[in-house]
């Protein structure tokens, strides 16, 4: 059989069984299967593929008509314009996400070497992100799961930032307290915060990642209290905290900040004009 023919057949089922991108997602797991570039299958569309590779791509289409999403069936996904390692069992990084980065790298353009806490830092996406983008930074990144850990610091090796990203596994602030790193500039954090209540009605594509990163406890809101209540143990007078949040809960994370004494607080709005990122800064207590 031929790419070109593989790939319709692809489309068609992927289409056929309602997934939202099928030509893409065809192209990607044919790639993947045969180890080439998405755009070089377009423009060798006549090669010839294997009985084997065909019933490769099969059971990889069969994953993805079951829900199972495209990051976790090729093992990548673009994140900052980077490439990033991800399986099952770690979030798989959002555009929305790349504020975060952009947020960060803006408040630590004129610090001469910036300290940065990434707290739930997933596969790595934004420590490895901002690391790559300032070579005076150092990041200390911690997330509470063995797949996360594994998978950042598989990220963090892959793009070479071993020497500005350290890697703690721990819950939350836990790690920094046993090792005493305090002094941030910069704590930067993705926490869960889908309220529990909600879990249930996410997208299926969604559902198969994992709950640990996603569920935020009642009202989604557990983790900024957590981290909030902390922050002043860990973070400079003058240092920022940089939440990405759900559409819905800049106003009570504004007040927990607010009560803890951060001020001039800022809310950015993701592509779709849904509040996404909100920072301020500690003022003391
Ligand atoms: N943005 C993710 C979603 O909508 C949630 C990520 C998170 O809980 N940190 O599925």
């Amino acid at each position: 059989m031929k790419v070109r023919e593989a790939l319709m057949i692809g489309r068609k089922r992927l289409s056929d069984a309602g997934v939202a991108n099928p030509a893409l997602d065809s192209e990607l797991i044919l790639g993947y299967v045969l180890g080439k570039d998405r755009l070089k299958l377009l423009v060798y569309d006549e090669m010839s593929i294997t009985k084997q590779q065909l019933e490769c791509f099969n059971d990889l289409l069969a994953l993805r008509c079951q829900s199972t999403p495209i990051a976790y069936i090729i093992g990548r996904k673009e994140f900052y314009g980077l490439d990033f390692y991800i399986k099952p069992g770690v979030l798989i990084p959002r555009p929305e996400t790349e504020f975060l980065v952009e947020e960060t790298l803006n408040v630590i353009y004129s610090i001469e070497n910036p300290l940065i806490a990434d707290l739930c830092c997933g596969s790595g996406a934004i420590s490895v992100a901002v690391a790559v983008n300032n070579n005076r930074v150092r990041v200390y990144a911690s997330d509470i799961s063995d797949v996360a850990c594994e998978v950042a610091s598989t990220n963090i090796k892959l793009h070479g930032v071993q020497d500005r990203v350290s890697l703690m596994q721990g819950d939350l602030w836990m790690p920094f307290e046993e090792k005493n790193i305090r002094g941030f500039d910069v704590v930067v954090s993705n926490p869960p915060y889908i309220p529990k209540e909600e879990l249930s009605t996410l997208p299926d594509d969604v559902k198969n990642e994992p709950q640990i990163a996603l569920n935020g406890g009642t009202g989604g809101l557990e983790f900024y209290r957590r981290i909030v209540l902390r922050a002043p143990e860990f973070l400079k007078i003058g240092g920022r905290i940089i939440f990405e949040i759900g559409w819905n809960q800049a106003r009570d994370v504004e007040i927990m900040l607010k009560e803890t004494g951060f001020q001039d607080i800022k809310i950015i709005k993701d592509y779709a004009g849904f509040d996404r990122v909100i920072s301020g800064v500690f003022c003391g207590l």
